[in-house]
C-alpha cells in the first residue's frame, strides 16, 4: 500500500455534478480530488449521450430563456452554446432546453478542469472502499480528504458505508433507462414532419414484426451539427425486476440496446430513403440509467415542495425542471409546478448531520422518487454539484 495523499475535497463521479462541484471546491482554494471512472467526463451527459441540458432556465418561458442557478450552470450553459453554434435555447411546448454535442461536453468538462491548479482529475479510477474520516481507496491508493462529495447518480458512498443512509425506489416504479445512439449524413433536415413519419414507419416496423417491441417509443432528435441525428429508446429492463445496482443486469442492459441500435438502424437504413445514406451507429459507452440509489440526507425533498414553488432559508439551489415522470417504457408523464416560479433545494439536502464532512449532488441527493422526476436533470445537477463543491470547501471537523 502506498503513502496515502491528503486532499481538502474529494469528488466520486464526475458527472454534471461532480464537475460542477470539483470546479467550486478548486476555485474556492481547497485542495480538490476528481475521481471518475470512465475515461471522459460529463457522466450521463457524455457516455450515454444524453444530449439535452434541462433544468437550466426559469420556468416562466414568458420572458424568454433566463438563466436559472447563477455561477458554473450558466457559464457551462453558455459555453455549450457558444461550441455547437446555438445563439438561443430551444422553447419546448412550456420549457426551455439546450440541445448540445455529447462529444462537447467531454471536451469543455475537461479544458474547464485543466484550467484549475488546484484540481487534481483522475478518470479511468473507481472508487472501491470508504472508510469514515474520510479515507478512499482506489485499487493501491489511499487518499485522505476533509471532505468527501458523492456525485456518482447511485449514492454509491452511502451504498459502501452500509444500510442506513440511502433509498431505493420499487423496481416497478423505477425511472426506466433508456438507449441513446446517434448517426452522420442525413441528408434532409430533422424537421416534425419527418420525425413523426419515421415514428409511425417505425411503429409499422414493431406492428409486422419487422422490429421488436422493444423499438415501440424510439424517438429521433436532430443535434446541433448538421446531419447528425440522435436517436433514443427508453427500456422495460425487466420491469419489477429491475435493479440498476445489479451488474449483471447492466450487462444486459447494453447488450438489448446494441442490438436494438443495430435493428433500428438496419431498418431506417433499408426501407427510407432520406436514411439511405447514413453512417454506421456511433453507440454510447454504456446505456442511460435515469435512477438509482439516492441518499437520505437531513431533509428528503418532495414532489409536493417542488409543485409548490416552495423556498428555503438555507437554500442551495433552484429547481425549474417540471416532473419527468417515466416509470414505463411508453413515454414520460410531466407534471408541471402549480406557478411558473422555481423552487427551493435546501442545503439540508445534500448532507447528513450524522456524517460530518460527507456531501452529496447530482442524481443522489436527498430527494424521494417523485422529486428526482425533476432535480435529475443536468441543470439542475450542475447547480447542486455546484452548492455541494461550496459547502464541502467551507466544512472544518
Ligand atoms: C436516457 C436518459 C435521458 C435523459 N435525458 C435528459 C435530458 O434530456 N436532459 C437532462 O438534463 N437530463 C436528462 N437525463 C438525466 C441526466 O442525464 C442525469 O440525471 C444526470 O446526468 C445526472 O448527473 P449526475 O452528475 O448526478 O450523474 P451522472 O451523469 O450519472 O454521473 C455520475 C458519474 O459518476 C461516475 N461513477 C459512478 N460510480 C463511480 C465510482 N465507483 N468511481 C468513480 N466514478 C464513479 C460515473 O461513471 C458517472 O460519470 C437523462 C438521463 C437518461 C439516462
Amino acid at each position: 500500500m502506498s503513502t496515502p495523499e491528503a486532499f481538502d475535497v474529494t469528488v466520486v463521479g464526475g458527472g454534471s455534478a461532480g464537475v460542477a462541484a470539483a470546479l467550486a471546491a478548486a476555485r474556492q482554494g481547497a485542495r480538490t480530488l476528481l475521481i471518475e471512472r470512465q475515461q471522459l467526463l460529463g457522466g450521463m451527459g457524455t457516455n450515454a449521450m444524453v444530449h439535452t441540458f434541462c433544468g437550466l432556465f426559469h420556468p416562466d418561458v414568458s420572458r424568454g430563456p433566463q438563466w436559472l442557478n447563477p455561477g458554473i450552470p450558466s457559464e457551462i450553459g453558455m459555453a455549450l452554446m457558444q461550441r455547437s453554434g446555438i445563439h438561443k435555447a430551444d422553447l419546448m411546448g412550456r420549457v426551455y432546453v439546450l440541445r448540445h454535442r455529447p462529444a462537447d461536453l467531454a471536451q469543455l468538462t475537461a479544458e474547464l478542469c485543466a484550467e484549475e491548479r488546484h484540481l487534481t482529475v483522475l478518470t479511468a479510477t473507481e472508487v472501491t472502499a470508504l472508510a469514515p474520516g474520510w479515507t478512499i481507496t482506489l485499487g493501491d491508493r489511499t487518499i485522505h480528504s476533509r471532505a468527501v462529495i458523492d456525485t456518482t447518480g447511485e449514492a454509491l458512498l452511502a451504498r459502501l458505508l452500509g444500510d442506513t443512509h440511502w433509498d431505493l425506489a420499487a423496481s416497478a416504479r423505477l425511472y426506466r433507462p433508456a438507449y441513446v445512439w446517434s448517426f452522420h449524413g442525413l441528408k434532409d433536415e430533422l424537421d416534425e414532419p419527418l420525425r413523426l413519419r419515421t415514428a409511425a414507419l417505425i411503429v409499422r416496423a414493431v406492428k409486422a414484426g419487422a422490429l421488436p417491441a422493444a423499438a415501440l417509443g424510439t424517438t429521433l432528435r436532430a443535434s446541433p451539427a448538421k446531419g447528425e441525428v440522435f436517436v433514443s429508446t427508453d427500456l422495460e429492463a425487466g420491469g419489477d425486476r429491475w435493479d440498476p445496482t445489479d451488474s449483471d443486469q447492466r450487462l444486459h442492459l447494453e447488450s438489448e440496446g446494441r442490438a436494438l441500435a443495430h435493428a433500428v438502424w438496419d431498418f431506417l437504413h433499408s426501407s427510407h430513403p432520406s436514411f439511405g445514406s447514413i453512417t454506421p451507429p456511433s453507440l454510447p459507452v454504456h446505456a442511460g440509467v435515469r435512477e438509482s440509489a439516492r441518499w437520505l440526507g437531513d431533509y428528503v425533498l418532495t414532489a409536493d415542495d417542488l409543485i409548490r414553488s416552495r423556498r428555503f432559508d438555507d437554500e442551495a439551489a433552484l429547481a425549474g425542471w417540471p416532473l419527468e415522470m417515466r416509470e414505463t417504457a411508453r413515454g414520460p408523464k410531466f407534471r408541471y409546478f402549480d406557478q411558473p416560479e422555481p423552487a427551493g433545494i435546501p442545503s439540508s439536502c445534500l448532507r447528513s448531520s450524522s456524517l460530518p464532512g460527507m456531501f452529496f449532488a447530482g442524481r443522489c441527493l436527498s430527494c424521494d422518487h417523485e422529486a428526482l422526476a425533476s432535480v435529475r436533470v443536468m441543470g439542475t445537477c450542475l447547480a447542486t454539484g455546484q452548492a455541494a463543491g461550496q459547502m464541502a470547501t467551507a466544512f472544518r471537523p
